[in-house]
């Protein structure tokens, strides 16, 4: 049925070998097109379908029309007419687009070599297969590197020791490609033997161990990779990484992204995964936007960490910017996820001030027992002079959040972004969020990835966690603060268009709205928990547009 699409799909902003890397790289399987940004929308028409529109009353529909990039009818297929493309969904279930609140697209948009996401790796073997799938679309001698978004505790079976692969099993699966792998944000990096090769030309020397590991911290993995974004990178190059970013996502069902930001690239050793040049980074995603071949919604926060009472930087931001600027693609978001320095000193009450002056929308992050205490004391100094009832500050990750302190916030109008991450690596002690507490207080909150650096940005895995507190090794880690499915769902579409703005615009499948949907490879509602891990959308459509297609 899907074939008929080829034609449109298959055009545009990857070749068809970084299609299949991409879709190697989500589940093993090769879509049958590359995502793309047609120039045309025609009507489309989905029959026989589970529906999740995920309005106000869990409406399941059967079908849904979409005409001008909107839904047109939900449940009520209007009469076709000429130019309309029916699809039979052959009983696939459906949701809308996935927005992902607090993620770091722009971060792996611009990683240096064909980044192989290893998020949905579940063993060494895994790893080979993806890497190889890489080798076989890429031309010969190009790197194949993966910096950040999984952890070595995926890898391996609960009752193993948790490893990287060796040097002797990525020449197994590359041997004409280097391959560079690093952990989290700075390492530890395993690489294979091409890779050592340029490691070890390097002055001074990186040092490999024959394994093919590379310390981690500064001196090794920090060197590895700046080595890497210094000889690698070119605009050019960023494109194609921005763009093949966005597939991924789309691939999983992702069709909004809220970037927050990076810290201040350095360009010295120093600087690791999360590390980017905040005043160009985002470059690549808008070139690609002037050239019609932006696949997915990009919503952009300004991350400022001033350490000095003057804020230069954020001041100069707020100057010099508008807020809440841009159009459906692309739109300015906030200050976030740091609005000052964090540290004893900080100027943080005096930034959030700053902000809500300005109108602005701030976000900050929490991770530890007690930093979300400093943070809401100083929204509220902030909200003392100068009101934010109005303008939806968020605390995000939150791991350790209590009742009285979110009563407090949601006095503010704030919310909280949830996420997943602590799936990668948590223990019984470093868990949370206490999803279950937050829901029943009824706080604005939304679910987020917070990848790809020490999170993946796959939203199944985080709702697999969010579901059943388990974490990568198969352990229950957040028992007693489960959510349902459905409730992990609306958390990530219908009650994330808050943290946009957007909620009219996006977030649930009802007429009027901008038409972003995903076809799901399963049905998450009545798959085992298991394989809520291994969903994939195997066709996305962001207004009205089919950007990613496997064929259903
Ligand atoms: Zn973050």
């Amino acid at each position: 049925m899907i074939d008929e699409f080829s034609g449109l799909t298959r055009r545009g902003l990857l070749g068809a070998g970084a299609a299949a890397a991409i879709g190697a790289a989500i589940g093993g399987a090769f879509p049958k097109s590359a995502a793309a940004q047609s120039d045309t929308t025609d009507d489309l028409v989905f029959v026989n379908g589970r529906i999740h529109t995920m309005d106000g009353k869990n409406t399941i529909a059967g079908s849904v029309s979409i005409r001008g990039g909107r839904f047109s009818a939900v449940d009520s297929a209007p009469p076709p007419r000429a130019g309309t493309r029916v699809i039979d969904l052959r009983g696939r279930t459906v949701v809308p687009g996935i927005i992902d609140n607090h993620n770091h697209v722009v971060l792996m948009g611009n990683r240096p070599g064909y980044h192989v996401p290893l998020e949905n790796a579940s063993s060494i073997a895994d790893v080979q297969e993806r890497v190889a799938a890489s080798a076989a679309t890429i031309p010969r001698g190009a790197w194949i590197t993966t910096i950040g978004g999984f952890h070595r505790n995926q890898l391996v079976p609960p009752d193993a020791n948790p490893r990287l692969p060796t040097l002797a099993e990525l020449d197994t699966a590359a041997p004409d490609n280097p391959v560079y792998i690093s952990e989290s944000f700075s390492g530890p990096s395993t690489v294979n033997s091409r890779a050592r090769a340029f490691f070890e030309r390097q002055t001074p020397a990186i040092a490999v161990g024959d394994e093919g590991s590379i310390a981690a911290g500064p001196q090794a993995t920090g060197r590895a990779t700046l080595a890497l974004r210094q000889t690698l990178l070119t605009f050019d190059e960023r494109k194609r990484g921005a763009s093949e970013a966005l597939a991924y996502g789309l691939g999983l069902g992702v069709t909004t992204h809220l970037d927050q930001g990076a810290f201040q690239g350095t360009n010295t050793p120093g600087d690791g995964a999360a590390h980017e040049d905040n005043y160009t980074m985002h470059l690549p995603f808008l070139a690609l936007r002037d050239e019609g071949r932006l696949s997915a919604r990009l919503r952009i926060n300004f991350l400022h960490q001033d350490a000095g009472p003057d804020l230069t930087t954020l001041a100069e931001r707020l100057k010099h910017s508008f807020k809440f600027f841009g159009d459906d693609m692309v739109r300015t978001g906030g200050i976030g996820e740091f609005i000052a320095a964090p540290g004893p000193t900080s100027p943080f009450t005096e930034a959030a001030k700053l902000v809500a002056r300005a109108g602005w929308r701030a976000e900050v992050h929490s991770l530890s027992a007690t930093d979300f205490q400093q943070e809401i004391a100083g929204y509220e100094a902030a909200h003392a002079e100068f009101p934010i009832t109005d303008l939806r500050w968020v605390v995000a990750h939150v791991p350790f959040i209590t009742e009285p302190w979110l009563n407090r916030l949601k006095a503010l109008g704030g919310g909280v972004s949830l996420t997943g991450w602590r799936y990668l690596a948590g223990t019984p002690e470093q868990n949370g969020p206490p999803f279950r507490m937050i829901l029943n207080n009824g706080i604005h909150a939304g679910m987020s990835s917070d990848g790809m650096q020490i999170a993946p940005m796959n939203p199944w895995l985080h709702m697999y966690y969010a579901t059943t507190g388990v974490n990568a090794r198969g352990r229950v880690i957040n028992g007693g603060q489960q959510i349902t499915r459905q409730e992990a769902l609306r958390l990530y579409t219908a009650d994330n268009g808050w943290f946009l703005r957007e909620e009219q615009q996006i977030g649930t499948i009802e007429t009027g709205k901008l038409a972003d949907l995903a076809v799901l490879s399963d049905d998450y509602f009545a798959v085992p928990d298991e394989k809520l891990k291994r969903i994939r959308s195997v066709l996305t459509v962001l207004g009205g547009r089919i950007v990613h297609d496997e064929g259903i």
